[in-house]
């Protein structure tokens, strides 16, 4: 249920951005819809003009707007989706970093290496073997 929060954010910014461009786009159309009806009785081109000029702003700037807010939505999404990438790689290789301090990280830890070319025995953590000094 809660896999992939990363991937789910950034579905979730996609979706609220979109119903923000359907939103702002009724917005838009009712206030056409209702400034032409309103126009019938008054004859005026100049109100007509400027109605259409305020639904076009309401269109324009609500697209913009929704838009420009799900971005740190799908930022965040990524940056979770990056992270969770990031530790997964580190698991597979089984090097956890150390703030992942678990039983799990200890057991590794206490897990002990051969040395390829002198054979001695290494801690897991060791880049270089303590005896030769080669890169295991
Ligand atoms: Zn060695």
């Amino acid at each position: 249920m809660f896999d992939n929060i990363g991937r789910k954010l950034k579905t979730l910014a996609k979706v609220f951005c979109w119903i923000g461009i359907i939103g702002s786009l009724i917005g838009a159309i009712s206030i056409w819809v209702s400034g032409s009806q309103a126009s019938r009785y008054r004859y005026s081109s100049s109100s007509t003009l400027s109605i259409a000029f305020i639904g076009l702003l309401v269109l324009v700037f609500g697209c913009l707007l929704s838009w420009i807010s799900s971005w740190a939505l799908y930022a965040f999404g990524e940056m979770v989706e990056d992270t969770d990438a990031i530790r997964n790689s580190l698991e597979s290789r089984g090097r956890r970093p150390s703030y992942l301090n678990t039983t799990e990280q200890k057991s590794i830890q206490e897990e002990k290496k051969d040395c390829p070319y002198c054979g001695a025995r290494n801690s897991m953590e060791n880049t270089t073997c303590y005896a030769c000094g080669k890169s295991i």
